[in-house]
């Protein structure tokens, strides 16, 4: 039972670098499989945990319950459920924190959630449900001895009007309970660096763990902006450009680029690497595998 498992909380406490991957919901059989593959891959890797994103509607969200389950009764790995408030009345965000509590599940990833549809259009609360991921931190917090993460944003949440009042909600969300953070993708350690300096000067000293994806095509970079809404740092960009028509070398620069970064981020001591996976294992192993990881994880790989 998941229950068994230490919470992301208790890991963390104990200050060891956690190592976490991140899956989707797939919207079809076949999508079924390759995420299962995925997931058994990784496990060989003993992760710290595993995250399973939460869709803004219809199906996949059943799914993200079902996976998520699945991981806690069949697997060895800790899973992280991420829990949005899109589309649910408060009544019915408190029986889903019952059904993974129900299966042995601790650790939540709080979240407000993006409104259906169009991500960067208007966010319109459920009439029964609530505004803010703060407030799902509460409601997470008040059900249970959970272990809450929210999410980071080292650009500023595309919506916010500007970065202070951006801090400044976030250092609210650490300060109603949250335990840890976990960041949108970026890729300049400095970016990085800047919020986790803009969070401290608050005093606030949540974990925040930076989240990573590693570029294995050009369309990825596209991807990295419409989900992050932050433009591709452009001296990067013209790096891949130049090797645009070779998709081996692009692929092999993302490795490369992502393994430098994670490297840099981990030597400036952050608590934890969280890998974007899109449910693909091999550029993840890849870039896992070159890392300098002190203490015992390094000596669990499988070769
Ligand atoms: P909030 O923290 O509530 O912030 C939303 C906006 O409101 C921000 O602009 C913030 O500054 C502002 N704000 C916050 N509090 C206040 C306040 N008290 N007063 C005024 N303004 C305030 N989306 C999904 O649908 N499913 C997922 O599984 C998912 N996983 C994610 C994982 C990570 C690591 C990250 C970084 C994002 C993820 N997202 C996911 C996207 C996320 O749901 C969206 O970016 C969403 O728009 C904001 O969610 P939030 O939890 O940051 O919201």
């Amino acid at each position: 039972m998941t229950s068994a498992r230490p919470t992301i909380r208790e890991v963390l406490a104990a200050g060891e670098p956690t190592f976490s991957f991140e899956f989707l919901p797939p919207k079809t059989e076949q999508g079924v499989r390759n995420l299962w593959q995925a997931i058994r891959r990784l496990e060989v890797l003993q992760p710290t945990f595993v995250s399973v994103t939460y869709g803004a509607g219809g199906g996949t969200r059943d799914r993200t319950v079902e996976i998520v389950e699945r991981i806690a009764a069949d697997t060895t790995l800790t899973p992280v459920a991420h829990f949005t408030a899109v589309n649910h009345s408060i009544r019915e965000l408190r029986q889903l924190i019952g059904r993974f509590a129900a299966v042995g599940v601790r650790d939540l990833l709080a979240l407000r959630g993006d409104p259906p549809g169009d991500p960067m259009g208007e966010w319109v609360k459920h009439p029964d449900g609530v505004e803010y991921a703060e407030e799902v931190v509460r409601l997470i917090k008040s059900a249970g001895d959970f272990s809450v993460g929210v999410a980071a944003f080292p650009y500023k949440h595309p919506r916010s009007a500007d970065i202070d009042s951006d801090t400044l909600h976030f250092v609210r969300k650490c300060r109603a309970g949250a335990d840890y953070a976990i960041t949108q993708m970026f890729f300049r350690a400095e970016d990085y660096l800047r919020l986790r300096d803009r969070v401290a000067a608050h005093g606030c000293d949540v974990p925040i763990i930076p989240g990573i994806m590693p570029v294995t095509k050009l369309s990825t970079i596209e991807r990295s902006e419409q989900l992050s809404g932050a433009p591709f740092p452009p001296e990067l960009a013209e790096r891949f450009e130049a090797v645009g028509d070779d998709p081996e070398a692009v692929r092999r620069l993302g490795i490369d680029q992502a393994a430098e970064l994670c490297q840099t981020l981990l030597d400036e001591g952050v608590p934890g690497i969280h890998f974007i996976t899109f449910n693909k294992s091999t550029a993840t192993r890849e870039v896992y595998d070159r890392l300098e990881v002190s203490g015992s994880r390094r000596n669990l790989l499988v070769p």
